[in-house]
Protein backbone atom coordinates (compact mmCIF):
# COMPACT_ATOMS: atom_id res chain seq x y z
CA UNK A 1 0.00 0.00 0.00
CA UNK A 2 1.14 3.23 -1.19
CA UNK A 3 2.22 6.11 1.36
CA UNK A 4 -0.06 9.10 1.39
CA UNK A 5 2.08 12.45 1.12
CA UNK A 6 0.58 14.84 3.72
CA UNK A 7 0.84 18.24 1.48
CA UNK A 8 -1.33 19.70 4.62
CA UNK A 9 1.18 18.48 7.38
CA UNK A 10 4.07 20.19 5.12
CA UNK A 11 2.34 23.36 4.09
CA UNK A 12 1.79 23.90 8.42
CA UNK A 13 5.52 23.51 8.51
CA UNK A 14 6.73 25.86 5.66
CA UNK A 15 4.03 28.51 7.00
CA UNK A 16 5.83 27.94 10.61
CA UNK A 17 9.45 28.60 8.85
CA UNK A 18 8.04 31.41 7.19
CA UNK A 19 5.80 32.84 10.98
CA UNK A 20 9.53 32.72 12.68
CA UNK A 21 11.19 34.10 9.21
CA UNK A 22 8.73 37.00 8.99
CA UNK A 23 9.77 38.07 12.77
CA UNK A 24 13.03 37.82 12.11
CA UNK A 25 12.78 39.97 9.19
CA UNK A 26 11.01 42.74 11.28
CA UNK A 27 13.21 42.60 13.96
CA UNK A 28 16.63 42.83 11.95
CA UNK A 29 15.19 44.88 9.48
CA UNK A 30 12.26 46.58 9.97
CA UNK A 31 10.76 44.76 7.58
CA UNK A 32 6.88 43.61 7.22
CA UNK A 33 6.23 41.33 3.77
CA UNK A 34 2.96 42.95 2.46
CA UNK A 35 0.91 41.65 -0.61
CA UNK A 36 -1.68 43.43 -2.16
CA UNK A 37 -5.04 40.87 -3.04
CA UNK A 38 -7.12 42.23 -5.91
CA UNK A 39 -10.44 40.82 -6.32
CA UNK A 40 -13.20 42.13 -8.90
CA UNK A 41 -16.00 40.84 -8.91
CA UNK A 42 -18.63 38.68 -6.75
CA UNK A 43 -17.72 35.14 -7.68
CA UNK A 44 -17.93 33.19 -4.58
CA UNK A 45 -15.34 30.58 -4.91
CA UNK A 46 -13.39 33.34 -5.74
CA UNK A 47 -14.10 35.25 -2.48
CA UNK A 48 -13.78 32.00 -0.19
CA UNK A 49 -10.16 31.87 -2.15
CA UNK A 50 -9.00 35.54 -1.47
CA UNK A 51 -10.30 35.24 2.45
CA UNK A 52 -8.34 31.83 3.33
CA UNK A 53 -5.25 33.50 1.55
CA UNK A 54 -5.68 36.35 3.54
CA UNK A 55 -6.07 34.58 6.75
CA UNK A 56 -3.34 32.47 6.08
CA UNK A 57 -1.18 35.80 5.81
CA UNK A 58 -2.25 36.81 9.09
CA UNK A 59 -1.10 34.05 10.90
CA UNK A 60 1.95 34.53 9.57
CA UNK A 61 2.52 38.31 10.29
CA UNK A 62 2.33 39.09 6.31
CA UNK A 63 0.49 42.41 5.90
CA UNK A 64 -2.62 42.05 3.37
CA UNK A 65 -4.31 44.56 1.30
CA UNK A 66 -7.15 43.94 0.06
CA UNK A 67 -8.97 45.36 -2.86
CA UNK A 68 -12.25 44.08 -3.40
CA UNK A 69 -13.54 45.96 -6.80
CA UNK A 70 -17.32 45.74 -8.14
CA UNK A 71 -18.23 43.50 -11.15
CA UNK A 72 -18.10 46.40 -13.57
CA UNK A 73 -14.92 47.97 -12.68
CA UNK A 74 -13.29 49.22 -15.94
CA UNK A 75 -9.97 48.32 -17.07
CA UNK A 76 -8.77 51.43 -17.03
CA UNK A 77 -9.29 51.79 -13.07
CA UNK A 78 -7.89 48.29 -13.02
CA UNK A 79 -5.36 48.97 -14.61
CA UNK A 80 -4.74 52.57 -12.48
CA UNK A 81 -4.50 50.42 -9.19
CA UNK A 82 -2.38 47.81 -10.47
CA UNK A 83 0.34 50.93 -11.12
CA UNK A 84 -0.78 52.40 -7.79
CA UNK A 85 0.65 49.12 -6.33
CA UNK A 86 3.84 49.28 -8.25
CA UNK A 87 4.87 52.23 -7.32
CA UNK A 88 3.84 51.77 -3.32
CA UNK A 89 7.10 50.73 -2.26
CA UNK A 90 5.57 48.99 1.17
CA UNK A 91 3.36 46.53 -1.49
CA UNK A 92 6.66 43.42 -2.51
CA UNK A 93 3.19 41.26 -3.65
CA UNK A 94 0.15 41.99 -6.13
CA UNK A 95 -2.39 38.76 -6.55
CA UNK A 96 -5.12 39.53 -9.07
CA UNK A 97 -7.57 37.14 -8.37
CA UNK A 98 -8.81 34.69 -11.14
CA UNK A 99 -10.69 34.52 -13.42
CA UNK A 100 -11.98 38.41 -14.04
CA UNK A 101 -15.10 39.65 -15.83
CA UNK A 102 -15.33 38.31 -19.31
CA UNK A 103 -14.90 42.46 -20.05
CA UNK A 104 -11.20 42.11 -18.06
CA UNK A 105 -8.42 40.80 -20.27
CA UNK A 106 -6.98 38.62 -17.73
CA UNK A 107 -3.48 38.60 -19.55
CA UNK A 108 -3.29 42.30 -20.01
CA UNK A 109 -4.10 43.03 -16.32
CA UNK A 110 -1.73 39.82 -15.07
CA UNK A 111 1.19 41.35 -17.30
CA UNK A 112 0.46 44.91 -15.89
CA UNK A 113 2.12 43.87 -12.83
CA UNK A 114 5.23 44.22 -11.98
CA UNK A 115 7.59 40.94 -12.53
CA UNK A 116 9.35 40.97 -8.67
CA UNK A 117 6.03 41.99 -7.50
CA UNK A 118 4.04 39.02 -9.60
CA UNK A 119 3.61 36.55 -6.62
CA UNK A 120 1.74 34.25 -8.56
CA UNK A 121 4.52 34.10 -11.43
CA UNK A 122 2.02 34.14 -14.07
CA UNK A 123 3.17 37.23 -15.77
CA UNK A 124 5.31 36.83 -19.27
CA UNK A 125 8.27 37.82 -18.09
CA UNK A 126 8.49 35.30 -14.98
CA UNK A 127 7.55 32.69 -17.22
CA UNK A 128 9.78 33.20 -19.57
CA UNK A 129 12.41 33.26 -16.74
CA UNK A 130 11.22 30.03 -15.50
CA UNK A 131 11.36 28.99 -18.86
CA UNK A 132 15.12 29.15 -19.59
CA UNK A 133 16.04 28.19 -15.96
CA UNK A 134 16.57 31.50 -14.42
CA UNK A 135 15.65 32.46 -10.88
CA UNK A 136 12.13 34.23 -10.70
CA UNK A 137 8.77 33.89 -8.75
CA UNK A 138 7.54 30.64 -10.19
CA UNK A 139 3.25 30.13 -9.99
CA UNK A 140 2.78 28.57 -6.48
CA UNK A 141 1.05 25.04 -7.74
CA UNK A 142 3.98 23.54 -9.43
CA UNK A 143 6.55 25.29 -6.64
CA UNK A 144 4.51 23.61 -3.73
CA UNK A 145 4.47 20.16 -5.87
CA UNK A 146 7.91 20.09 -6.21
CA UNK A 147 8.77 20.83 -2.84
CA UNK A 148 6.70 17.94 -1.89
CA UNK A 149 8.69 15.54 -4.60
CA UNK A 150 11.81 16.62 -3.58
CA UNK A 151 10.44 16.13 0.34
CA UNK A 152 9.92 12.66 -0.96
CA UNK A 153 12.79 11.37 -3.15
CA UNK A 154 15.40 13.83 -2.75
CA UNK A 155 17.51 13.65 -5.90
CA UNK A 156 15.30 13.82 -8.93
CA UNK A 157 17.81 13.42 -11.11
CA UNK A 158 17.39 11.29 -14.33
CA UNK A 159 13.80 9.80 -13.14
CA UNK A 160 11.31 9.92 -15.79
CA UNK A 161 8.40 12.35 -15.22
CA UNK A 162 5.25 12.75 -17.02
CA UNK A 163 3.44 15.86 -16.57
CA UNK A 164 -0.45 15.42 -17.96
CA UNK A 165 -1.99 18.83 -18.84
CA UNK A 166 -0.20 22.02 -20.68
CA UNK A 167 -1.49 24.62 -18.57
CA UNK A 168 0.21 27.72 -18.02
CA UNK A 169 -0.52 27.84 -14.74
CA UNK A 170 0.25 24.44 -14.11
CA UNK A 171 1.90 21.68 -16.55
CA UNK A 172 4.24 23.78 -18.02
CA UNK A 173 5.57 25.24 -15.08
CA UNK A 174 5.36 21.68 -13.46
CA UNK A 175 7.17 20.27 -16.82
CA UNK A 176 10.48 23.28 -16.84
CA UNK A 177 10.86 22.65 -12.65
CA UNK A 178 11.28 19.03 -13.86
CA UNK A 179 13.56 19.33 -16.62
CA UNK A 180 15.96 22.26 -14.00
CA UNK A 181 15.74 19.22 -11.53
CA UNK A 182 17.16 17.47 -14.63
CA UNK A 183 14.33 14.70 -14.88
CA UNK A 184 13.21 13.60 -18.17
CA UNK A 185 10.02 15.13 -18.87
CA UNK A 186 7.34 14.24 -21.12
CA UNK A 187 4.60 16.82 -21.49
CA UNK A 188 0.51 14.85 -22.40
CA UNK A 189 -2.42 16.45 -23.08
CA UNK A 190 -6.00 15.85 -24.76
CA UNK A 191 -4.24 14.85 -28.21
CA UNK A 192 -1.71 12.66 -26.83
CA UNK A 193 -1.74 8.86 -28.41
CA UNK A 194 -1.70 5.80 -25.66
CA UNK A 195 -1.73 8.46 -22.62
CA UNK A 196 -1.84 5.57 -20.59
CA UNK A 197 0.74 3.86 -21.84
CA UNK A 198 2.84 7.29 -21.37
CA UNK A 199 1.88 7.33 -17.97
CA UNK A 200 2.98 4.16 -16.98
CA UNK A 201 6.67 5.01 -17.84
CA UNK A 202 6.83 7.81 -15.57
CA UNK A 203 8.61 7.35 -12.20
CA UNK A 204 6.89 11.14 -11.38
CA UNK A 205 3.31 11.57 -12.44
CA UNK A 206 2.03 14.71 -11.99
CA UNK A 207 -2.12 14.85 -13.08
CA UNK A 208 -3.16 18.34 -13.73
CA UNK A 209 -5.91 17.64 -16.22
CA UNK A 210 -9.47 18.81 -14.43
CA UNK A 211 -11.45 15.79 -14.86
CA UNK A 212 -12.17 13.22 -11.48
CA UNK A 213 -10.47 10.18 -11.17
CA UNK A 214 -9.23 10.09 -15.08
CA UNK A 215 -5.99 8.72 -14.26
CA UNK A 216 -6.78 5.43 -13.72
CA UNK A 217 -5.07 2.72 -11.07
CA UNK A 218 -3.45 0.79 -13.95
CA UNK A 219 -1.84 3.51 -15.92
CA UNK A 220 0.70 4.13 -12.96
CA UNK A 221 4.19 2.28 -13.13
CA UNK A 222 4.33 0.50 -9.45
CA UNK A 223 6.46 2.03 -7.05
CA UNK A 224 5.92 5.53 -8.94
CA UNK A 225 5.64 9.04 -7.53
CA UNK A 226 1.93 10.73 -7.99
CA UNK A 227 1.24 14.01 -7.45
CA UNK A 228 -2.60 14.79 -7.90
CA UNK A 229 -3.24 18.32 -8.69
CA UNK A 230 -6.98 18.27 -9.90
CA UNK A 231 -9.63 19.44 -7.47
CA UNK A 232 -12.92 18.43 -9.01
CA UNK A 233 -16.23 19.20 -7.10
CA UNK A 234 -18.70 16.14 -7.90
CA UNK A 235 -21.56 14.55 -6.60
CA UNK A 236 -21.52 10.87 -5.28
CA UNK A 237 -24.20 8.99 -2.97
CA UNK A 238 -26.16 12.43 -2.36
CA UNK A 239 -22.64 13.93 -1.12
CA UNK A 240 -20.79 16.95 -2.56
CA UNK A 241 -17.27 15.66 -2.46
CA UNK A 242 -13.54 17.16 -3.81
CA UNK A 243 -11.73 14.35 -5.66
CA UNK A 244 -8.65 14.80 -7.61
CA UNK A 245 -7.88 13.86 -11.38
CA UNK A 246 -6.40 10.20 -9.78
CA UNK A 247 -8.76 7.50 -9.03
CA UNK A 248 -6.76 7.54 -5.47
CA UNK A 249 -7.89 4.40 -4.33
CA UNK A 250 -6.79 2.12 -7.01
CA UNK A 251 -3.83 4.29 -7.78
CA UNK A 252 -2.74 4.34 -3.89
CA UNK A 253 -2.10 0.43 -4.20
CA UNK A 254 0.44 0.67 -6.79
CA UNK A 255 2.14 3.71 -6.36
CA UNK A 256 5.05 4.54 -3.70
CA UNK A 257 3.67 7.81 -2.47
CA UNK A 258 0.47 9.85 -3.56
CA UNK A 259 -1.08 13.15 -2.83
CA UNK A 260 -4.17 12.44 -1.58
CA UNK A 261 -7.54 14.96 -2.26
CA UNK A 262 -7.92 17.20 -0.04
CA UNK A 263 -5.08 17.86 1.66
CA UNK A 264 -2.40 16.98 -0.75
CA UNK A 265 -1.29 20.27 -3.41
CA UNK A 266 -3.83 22.28 -2.19
CA UNK A 267 -2.55 23.68 0.66
CA UNK A 268 0.88 23.92 -0.60
CA UNK A 269 -0.31 26.60 -3.15
CA UNK A 270 -1.34 29.21 -0.80
CA UNK A 271 1.46 27.94 1.62
CA UNK A 272 3.80 28.92 -1.83
CA UNK A 273 2.09 32.29 -2.42
CA UNK A 274 3.30 32.95 1.60
CA UNK A 275 6.82 32.04 0.40
CA UNK A 276 6.75 33.77 -2.80
CA UNK A 277 5.91 37.53 -0.61
CA UNK A 278 8.53 36.33 1.49
CA UNK A 279 10.98 36.09 -0.83
CA UNK A 280 9.89 38.96 -2.88
CA UNK A 281 9.98 41.20 0.33
CA UNK A 282 13.52 39.83 0.75
CA UNK A 283 14.44 40.73 -2.70
CA UNK A 284 13.22 43.84 -2.61
CA UNK A 285 15.93 45.01 -0.43
CA UNK A 286 18.38 43.36 -1.37
CA UNK A 287 18.39 40.14 0.73
CA UNK A 288 18.55 36.70 -0.82
CA UNK A 289 16.19 34.20 -1.10
CA UNK A 290 15.37 32.22 1.72
CA UNK A 291 16.92 28.88 2.13
P1 LIG B 1 -6.76 23.52 -17.64
O1 LIG B 1 -6.21 24.86 -17.97
O2 LIG B 1 -8.17 23.20 -17.97
O3 LIG B 1 -5.80 22.45 -18.38
C1 LIG B 1 -6.15 21.10 -18.39
C2 LIG B 1 -5.12 20.33 -19.21
O4 LIG B 1 -5.53 18.96 -19.21
C3 LIG B 1 -5.02 20.79 -20.66
O5 LIG B 1 -3.67 20.91 -21.04
C4 LIG B 1 -5.73 19.68 -21.44
O6 LIG B 1 -5.15 19.41 -22.71
C5 LIG B 1 -5.48 18.49 -20.55
N1 LIG B 1 -6.52 17.49 -20.79
C6 LIG B 1 -7.86 17.67 -20.78
N2 LIG B 1 -8.50 16.53 -21.09
C7 LIG B 1 -7.52 15.61 -21.31
C8 LIG B 1 -7.53 14.26 -21.68
N3 LIG B 1 -8.67 13.60 -21.93
N4 LIG B 1 -6.36 13.62 -21.83
C9 LIG B 1 -5.18 14.25 -21.59
N5 LIG B 1 -5.12 15.56 -21.23
C10 LIG B 1 -6.27 16.23 -21.10
O7 LIG B 1 -6.56 23.17 -16.11
P2 LIG B 1 -5.50 23.69 -15.01
O8 LIG B 1 -5.79 25.09 -14.68
O9 LIG B 1 -4.12 23.29 -15.41
O10 LIG B 1 -5.95 22.79 -13.78
C11 LIG B 1 -5.92 21.39 -13.80
C12 LIG B 1 -6.54 20.85 -12.54
O11 LIG B 1 -5.80 21.30 -11.42
C13 LIG B 1 -7.98 21.30 -12.27
O12 LIG B 1 -8.67 20.27 -11.61
C14 LIG B 1 -7.82 22.48 -11.33
O13 LIG B 1 -8.94 22.67 -10.50
C15 LIG B 1 -6.65 22.00 -10.52
N6 LIG B 1 -5.86 23.07 -9.90
C16 LIG B 1 -5.53 22.89 -8.60
C17 LIG B 1 -4.75 23.82 -7.96
C18 LIG B 1 -4.36 23.57 -6.53
O14 LIG B 1 -4.13 24.49 -5.79
N7 LIG B 1 -4.28 22.29 -6.12
C19 LIG B 1 -4.31 24.96 -8.62
C20 LIG B 1 -4.64 25.11 -9.98
C21 LIG B 1 -5.41 24.14 -10.61
P3 LIG B 1 -5.24 20.46 -23.94
O15 LIG B 1 -4.25 21.51 -23.64
O16 LIG B 1 -4.88 19.63 -25.11
O17 LIG B 1 -6.66 20.96 -23.96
Amino acid sequence: MGNRIDGKGFADRLCEQLRTEVEALGRSHNLVPCIAVVLVGNDPASHVYVTNKVKRCQQLGIESREHRLPADTSAADLLSLINELNDDAAVHGILVQLPLPNHLDDEAVINAIRPEKDVDGFTLINAGALAVGQNSLVPCTPLGSLMLLKDQLGDLSGLNAVVVGRSNIVGKPMAHLLLQENCTVTIAHSRTRNLAEVCRQADILVAAVGRPRFIQGDWIKPGATVIDVGINRIEEDGRNRLVGDVDFDAAVDVAAAITPVPGGVGPMTIACLMYNTVAAARAAHGLEAPR
